[in-house]
């Protein structure tokens, strides 16, 4: 494990160069998206907007229910615009305790002897609404515009801006099967667990988000987290003025897809808004959510992101 705390004064004067980095280049990042892979020198800036269009464009296929042909279609969609941002891709395919589950993976390794990061989001959404007010809607799929499209949405921004010469390898990893617990033969973090048991090495950190998108979006510290790694990231989140969405208090225990990593003795956190009352609810819809939501949580990891392992680390 390789998470080391900065001393905060020199925490804060580095992220203050990321943040004056930004502040200038806001403005440049459209003209920037479209000239290939962006390097640390030429940052370009987390589109908040294109991840909505993400987020939206995974609700109009219908529910990601495993099995389900939108399933399959979300799951061709995210190797196809991931090697347009140009990750190699991995379509991991297993049988795990039963289940067919298939995580995709995007990779981007520079140098082994350099740490190792991986972001990750669940691509599938809830089979039944069982927690919706009205009982005849408990049998429908959820939507998932918040619990499902959101963290993956944010997870391919990241791919489309992240600098390519950060001192880092990184792993975006898109989870299968993580929401169809409390149900005959399903589990909960099936994709994960699959995952972390055929994982060959140890990364360094492991950043979870998950229901990012909600129009009211307050993020408080999820309790399984590893401590050290969210104190960086609710610090990086309150450089950047969003302390109002970071809250700095430890609330809610909560099963996701962090949880196999910390198991394994790994840095984990989970970002996730465990306040959105359209949770598993056939309302969890796309006027329920926001870019602004998306924008700034991918803004924090890809800060946190760039704060280590930019150029000057
Ligand atoms: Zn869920």
């Amino acid at each position: 494990m390789r998470i080391a705390i900065t001393p905060p004064l020199k925490f804060l004067e580095k992220l203050r160069r990321v943040l004056l980095l930004l502040l200038l280049l806001g403005n440049l990042s459209a003209a920037l998206a479209c000239t290939g892979t962006p390097q640390v020198s030429e940052i370009t800036v987390f589109n908040a907007d294109r991840a909505f269009r993400d987020l939206e464009y995974q609700v109009q296929l219908g529910p990601r229910i495993p099995g389900s042909s939108a399933h399959e279609q979300v799951r061709a969609w995210l190797i196809s615009i991931n090697k347009q941002s140009g990750w190699e891709m991995e379509a991991q395919s297993v049988i795990y305790q039963g289940n067919e589950i298939h995580n995709i993976i995007a990779k981007r390794e520079i140098d082994q002897h350099l740490p190792w990061i991986i972001i990750g989001a669940h691509y599938d959404s809830r089979i039944i609404a069982d927690r919706d007010p009205l009982p005849e809607n408990r049998s429908k799929p959820v939507p998932g515009a918040n619990d499902g499209a959101s963290g993956v949405a944010v997870l391919n921004e990241i791919a489309r801006i992240l600098p390519a010469d950060l001192q880092v390898n990184i792993w975006l990893v898109y989870f299968d099967a993580e929401d169809n617990g409390s149900m005959p033969g399903g589990e909960w973090i099936l994709g994960s667990r699959a995952f972390v048991e055929k994982l060959k090495g140890t990364p360094d950190a492991v950043i979870v988000v998950d229901m990012v998108a909600d129009r009211d979006l307050n993020i408080y510290i999820e309790q399984n987290s590893n401590e050290d790694l969210a104190a960086e990231v609710w610090s990086v989140a309150k450089s950047l003025g969003y302390e109002d969405t970071f809250i700095n208090q430890p609330k809610y225990h909560i099963i996701d897809d962090h949880i196999p990593f910390i198991q394994a003795g790994i840095p984990a956190i989970d970002i996730i808004d465990f306040e959105y009352r359209y949770w598993h609810t056939v309302s969890d819809t796309v006027d329920k959510v926001s870019a602004d939501s998306l924008g700034i949580v991918g803004r924090v990891v890809v800060a946190w992101l760039l704060e280590k392992y930019g150029e000057d680390n």
